[in-house]
């Protein structure tokens, strides 16, 4: 939407919104639950905080950004009195200290270390950090996340951890070419935070499910995702400086 006016990018956020909320509703209701229980994230990389906060006034009460150093700089132009903000990206320790105590959940915990790092500066806050495990669902070299198979292990690992709260699983799935193989990604994933949440562990609310991209957000809802992140359907293609 880069040739675009302001004005006219303030339409068509508009616009997708309204598309996406729709969708949104019908794979919901589909899926055997009320549309309210799904919540939409508006994912902001590279966007502006004047696209944004049209977003917000909107009507989207969650923002996700992928970097400690982009949420920190826009922090002071958004209007984030409605409106929560959680990290998305993959979290290095060196910069744990910066982010903890800014977003209200950390949504990227992909290794006991970094939990770690995560509770310590959130003691010496004096706060609990709301954490979600991420989940390498594809099994990909490429991308950050426990495999199914230590998911479990790590999970009581982190929940000794004082300082964080495990509220769910994320993930970034796979690009299949069959649907079929999507939603099986997507069904996986739902009956690991099924299992795990039934575990009743003290530390681990199994609250938050994440999962779903503008490209499949929907499939993710049909398998049970209570919060979808969308970036590029609302605010367009990202354009990368
Ligand atoms: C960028 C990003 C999204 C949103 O991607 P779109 O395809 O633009 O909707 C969601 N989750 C994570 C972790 C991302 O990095």
């Amino acid at each position: 939407m880069e040739w675009l006016s302001d004005e006219q990018r303030f339409s068509a956020i508009e616009e997708n919104l309204k598309i996406i909320n729709e969708e949104i509703s019908e794979a919901a209701v589909k899926s055997g639950r009320n549309p309210a229980d799904v919540n939409l994230m508006a994912v902001t990389k590279t966007v502006e905080s004047r696209f944004i906060n049209h977003a917000i006034a909107n009507g989207i009460s969650l923002i996700g950004e992928n970097k400690v150093q982009e949420i920190l700089l826009k922090e002071p132009e958004l209007n984030l009195e409605n409106c929560k903000a959680h990290l998305i990206g993959h979290l290095q320790s060196n910069k744990v200290k910066k982010i903890v105590g800014k977003v209200d959940t950390i949504q990227s915990v992909d290794s006991v270390s970094v939990a770690r790092e995560i509770g310590k500066r959130s003691l010496e806050a004096g706060i609990t950090t709301k954490i979600l495990l991420e989940v390498n669902a594809g099994n990909e070299d490429s991308k950050f996340g426990f495999s199914h198979d230590e998911l479990f292990e790590k999970a009581c690992e982190i929940a000794e951890i004082d300082g964080v709260m495990i509220n769910g699983l994320m993930c970034v799935a796979p690009i299949c070419e069959k649907d079929a193989e999507l939603r099986a990604v997507f069904s996986n994933m739902h009956r690991m935070f099924i299992d795990i949440g039934n575990k009743n562990m003290d530390n681990i609310n199994m609250n938050v499910l994440s999962m779903g991209m503008s490209g499949d957000y929907k499939q993710a809802i049909l398998e049970g995702a209570n919060l979808v992140r969308v970036g590029s359907a609302i605010f367009g293609m990202r354009i990368y400086r």
